[in-house]
């Protein structure tokens, strides 16, 4: 498959916490990641009176030190004045009630993944719970494997500071008015419940959370809260949809890597590259296959035990696209676990 054509005008990220200007009142902030990928990309907007921020960090004290750093050493720092998360993942939602508290100003979230981040950081505190193990073993999981997941189970919540008790909703065809221009809310589905992106249509800017980044692809996932959902479908109804709404030559300032051209282009090769991934699922569920028999078809690596749910996750939401399609069907044995077969 040919590599889309983008263009990454930005040839240099800038230094961990240092607010570097892209446009006039937009400035791009990098913030570090304990893991293999290493850092995030937020967005200041610039407003007068003070700063309206797009993501926050993960939760981590060495990402708290640098927010100081950053507004008590500056001398260009304004106050915050909104603070806007682009979805519930730790990385993004980490410091928003940290920051919201120390500055008095409101979150701005979507409902969605508001109330689902509340309820995945109260259910960090429990033990893993029995649907998830059966979920998890209905994919083919070893004892060893369901273990690993048990002991790692409530991550999630440990990276996220408590979040504020109330928030402000976020809806797909709200705009802000931010640096003398109008900012549009566009939702996007398939990575997060519902992730809310910002088009800027005077300064031909899109801010787009993990909705669309240029070589990685964004994981969409099955999670045992919902077995048998279909984010992929989803996915790529968003992926069209940008490509309807999003003008071509826009600057896409994304959550991960830099800034780049080739919005289009890049969520078409998105989108041939999960059908690819159909494809190859589809063939080998000639003969009953689980899940974990499947996982050559979807990732060139070795799937090891640090990203076995993710895994799990993306080859069940092709699987299940699948399903609800007509084109496979799954059979649960006497052990729980599933298999798939191909129906013609
Ligand atoms: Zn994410």
């Amino acid at each position: 498959m040919p590599k889309p054509n983008l263009h990454f005008p930005i040839t240099e990220a800038p230094a961990q916490g240092i607010p570097t200007a892209v446009a006039p009142g937009v400035y791009w902030l990098r913030m570090p990641l304990p893991f293999s990928l290493d850092h995030i990309n937020l967005w200041i907007i610039e407003d007068d009176d003070g700063w309206n921020l797009i993501d926050t960090g993960i939760g981590t004290e060495a990402c708290v030190e640098l927010w100081r750093k950053i507004m008590l050493d500056n001398k260009d720092a304004k106050p915050v004045k909104r603070i806007f998360v682009t979805h519930m993942h730790p990385d993004h939602v980490g410091l928003a009630g940290w920051l919201c508290k120390k500055w008095d100003v409101p979150l701005y979230m979507s409902r969605t993944d508001y109330l689902m981040c509340r309820v995945l950081v109260n259910d960090s505190y429990r033990e893993a719970p029995e649907a998830g193990l059966q979920f998890y073993a209905s994919a083919g999981l070893s004892e060893e494997q369901l273990e690993y997941y048990q002991t790692k189970f409530g991550g999630f919540g440990k990276m996220i500071k408590p979040l504020p008790d109330q928030y402000q909703r976020l809806q797909e065809g709200d705009s802000f008015t931010m640096a003398n221009h109008s900012w549009e809310i566009i939702k996007g589905t398939g990575h997060a419940p519902e992730q809310m992106t910002f088009l800027c249509r005077d300064l031909n800017l899109y801010i787009s959370g993990d909705q669309l980044l240029p070589s990685i692809s964004s994981n969409v996932s099955v999670w045992p809260t919902e077995p048998d959902s279909n984010p992929l479908q989803d996915w790529l109804d968003s992926c069209a949809m940008l490509q309807e709404k999003l003008p071509e030559d826009v600057l896409v300032l994304p959550a991960h890597e830099r800034p780049f051209t080739g919005a289009y282009e890049r969520l078409q090769h998105l989108q041939d590259g999960h059908q690819r991934g159909l494809d190859k699922l589809l063939a080998a569920c000639n003969q009953p296959k689980r899940v974990v028999d499947l996982f050559s078809c979807l990732f060139r690596r070795e799937i090891d035990n640090t990203v076995l749910t993710l895994a799990v996750g993306e080859t069940m939401a092709h699987l299940n696209l699948m399903i609800v399609k007509g084109l496979l069907s799954r059979h649960t044995d006497a052990h729980g676990v599933h298999w798939y077969k191909r129906t013609t």
